[in-house]
């Protein structure tokens, strides 16, 4: 297979970066670089949880590691907030280690979607393709259908699936004690929102349905919201990515409705929402938006 060159920085995860959020809550920050998540691990007295996997082997090893030694002898449990790569595809890493945690949809999708992601992920680059070398679409252990409320030991922690929106089976992770929210890729900061929207493939995240989730997460009003990439940050973290879904729904329908061509709405829009955050990253995420909110309808 010819190597294509991978534009960006090695997506590897660094446990050194590691900083305290709260009282025994740690994330390893994504560091602003494509295909590394920020990962959690939420501390009680006799466990630990893992919020992500990091992708690939190499990753997952690394960040095990580190959980293992920040337990100090508790029980590890792993969760995932989606089954996307750079989220979950580390999981098999864990297998005897951790007992790994997940919603039904979430766990459905990984069967699914995961040997296709994981093609289409290897096609992005030699730098993506080591990562994602000897990967194993992993089986949860345990897998909930409505809500899963992880006591780790004097600290609940809430497993809560959103319906669909960025994936059929995305989960946000609630430490209440803290106020810590964790979205996955519901949120990220400094970016265009990702739609993985791959027609035929996947035509699964919902522009209508992200807007209605992210409302009901601002409901929660969490004090911190740890995105699926970028900067942690409060609760103006959703409001930011809700506002955002809104105009991009309303300058799709608005040019859709007066029967505009789906091309020169991408155009339109595209220029539109670049002006309207011209230092935030992915652009290339806003046309995979307009396309999948052409396709939806008010409910
Ligand atoms: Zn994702």
């Amino acid at each position: 297979m010819a190597e294509t060159t991978y534009p960006y920085p090695d997506p590897v995860v660094e446990p050194a970066g590691a900083q305290e959020l709260a009282r025994d809550l740690v994330v390893i920050p994504d560091r602003r670089i494509p295909l590394v998540p920020n990962i959690g691990l939420v501390g009680g007295t006799h466990s630990v949880l893992v919020v992500e996997t990091g992708m690939g082997p190499g990753n997952a090893g690394k960040v095990l590691k580190l959980a293992a030694d920040y337990a100090h002898g508790r029980r590890l449990y792993l969760t995932t907030t989606h089954f996307h790569p750079e989220h979950a595809f580390g999981a098999q890493v864990f297998a005897g280690e951790a007992t790994f945690l997940i919603n039904r949809v979430q766990a459905e999708d990984l069967a699914a979607r995961g040997p296709g992601y994981l093609e289409q992920f290897r096609g992005f680059g030699a730098a993506v393709a080591r990562e994602l070398d000897g990967v194993e679409i992993a089986t949860p252990d345990v897998v909930y259908d409505d809500s899963y409320d992880l006591d780790l030991g004097g600290r609940s922690v809430q497993l809560r699936p959103t319906g669909r929106a960025h994936t059929k089976g995305d989960q946000v992770v609630t430490v209440p004690d803290a106020g810590v929210m964790f979205t996955g890729d519901l949120v990220e900061t400094g970016q265009f929102s990702i739609f993985p929207w791959f027609p035929p493939y996947d035509t699964d995240v919902s522009g209508i349905r992200w807007i209605e989730v992210i409302k009901r997460l601002a409901a929660a009003a969490p004090k911190v919201v740890v995105p699926g990439h970028g900067d942690v940050g409060g609760a103006q973290r959703l409001a930011d990515v809700g506002n955002y879904l809104e105009l991009l729904r309303d300058e799709t329908w608005v040019r859709r409705d007066s029967a505009m061509s789906e091309a020169t709405i991408i155009d339109e829009v595209t220029a539109l929402m670049i002006e309207r955050h011209p230092e935030w990253e992915g652009r290339e995420w806003i046309q995979p938006g307009v396309s999948c909110l052409c396709t939806e309808h008010a409910s």
